[in-house]
């Protein structure tokens, strides 16, 4: 299967989780509609406060989370109403993800109860992500006594879909060929950033199913909801390629550099924002990171500091991408007399950077392109680790500089 299809990333989220581990705990409330409430709950009498949780027996009743207590109790009279005990739920919050991070490191917590794995290149060790998504629901139930609902597919959106088609209980994988079939005709408030004040407008123009918002032109998407609707659209037709964040990830990394005097010359500032680039990258590669969005920060004599960014198709932590990005951008920005006082550049957009590529139009071609550059850079790293850090510089960059402001390819 190419990249496009794997199906490498897991969404889970632990079926009414804190209802789940009282349940767990005090077997009286087995079986039993239980309605975990808020902190002002007190001692489980109280009408105040809202529902955190409730079993799947007390939904049956219509009672649901962020319902009043007052309301809860209308609706289900044979309640069981106690207070939260949020030390607990940590508890098993945090051995939840403990036994996930077995498995990768490319964790993205949402909640205290539910989370993303991106399990691409774990496979060889662990199996595919169907395998992986078992085992853990598996050992969830075995060593937590919990019930946790998996869903898999080709990225975070659609195994989320696949997660809430699944529960209470599920497991449930969209392969690739299904998404269409699956997809459209859910209601379009199972996308991402259709609340309910957007649902309603859509339906005041007719649109109901996810099928329809797949099928509408641009122009008109974008009338109805304005800059986002080409988001909502790539989603409705499958597409999202926000990659599992883990949630260490710095959110930039940044080095600049402020001259003694005002610099005019161009090969100058061509040259230290090479030097920058490679602090940058080297930073970045020590740190494990890419960086997708590079950003030129240049500011003039007279304190006028502009920023260029640009965001690159794949992240990278790669000196000779960085500095031939950053010469790009410096060559938009129109040069002011008086010169420049400080350059500075910035990766952010930062991912874990042993991850596998997450976007799909990546080219062979381009990967193995990337492949020697990276091997190149991290023997260069070995040298400056020796020698100090301006031991060597590639030649091809010196070129760069050298011709002023050409562009090698
Ligand atoms: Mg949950």
């Amino acid at each position: 299967m190419s990249d496009n299809n794997r199906l490498s990333i897991i969404h889970l989220d632990l079926d009414a989780f804190f209802a789940s581990v009282e349940q767990r705990d005090n077997p009286v409330y087995r079986g039993k509609p239980l309605i975990v409430g808020g902190i002002s709950v007190g001692k489980g009498n109280s009408n105040r406060g809202v529902v955190c949780a409730a079993s799947y027996e007390a939904r049956k009743y219509g009672v649901h989370a962020g319902m009043p207590i007052w309301e809860a109790r209308q609706k289900c009279h044979e309640g069981i109403f106690i207070p939260s005990q949020m030390n607990k739920y940590l508890k098993s919050s945090k051995e939840f993800f403990q036994i996930c991070s077995n498995y990768t490191p490319l964790i993205e917590p949402l909640s205290i109860d539910e989370l993303f794995l991106d399990v691409s290149g774990c496979e060889s060790l662990f199996g595919s992500s169907e395998t992986i998504g078992r085992k853990i629901k598996e050992r969830v139930y075995e060593e937590l006594g919990l019930k946790v609902s998996v869903g898999i597919s080709k990225n975070k959106f659609l195994a989320k879909i696949a997660t809430n088609l699944g529960k209470p209980d599920g497991f449930y994988i969209i392969p690739s060929k299904d998404i269409q079939k699956i997809l459209y005709p859910l209601p379009v408030s199972s996308l991402w950033g259709i609340g309910k004040k957007t649902e309603k407008l859509l339906k005041k123009s007719g649109i109901y199913l996810v099928e329809q918002l797949a099928r509408m032109p641009d122009s008109i998407l974008e009338n109805l909801l304005g800059k986002n609707g080409k988001k909502i659209k790539l989603l409705a037709q499958g597409i999202d390629e926000s990659p599992v964040t883990p949630p260490s990830t710095a959110k930039s990394i940044s080095k600049e550099t402020t001259f003694s005097t005002n610099v005019t010359e161009n090969a100058v500032l061509i040259k230290e924002l090479l030097i920058i680039s490679q602090l940058v990258g080297y930073a970045a590669r020590k740190k494990g990171y890419k960086g997708r969005t590079i950003t030129l920060k240049i500011r003039f004599h007279n304190f006028i500091t502009f920023n260029r960014s640009k965001t690159l198709e794949n992240p990278t932590y790669l000196d000779d991408i960085i500095f031939k990005t950053v010469v790009e951008l410096l060559d938009k920005v129109r040069h002011k007399k008086g010169g420049v006082r400080l350059l500075g550049i910035k990766l952010s957009n930062l991912t874990s950077g042993n991850e596998r590529k997450q976007l799909k139009f990546l080219r062979d071609e381009e990967d193995k392109k990337d492949d020697k550059l990276e091997k190149l850079t991290r023997s260069l790293d070995k040298i400056r680790e020796k020698h100090g850090s301006k031991a060597v510089t590639r030649a091809s960059l010196l070129k760069i500089i050298k011709n002023n402001r050409k562009v090698p390819n």
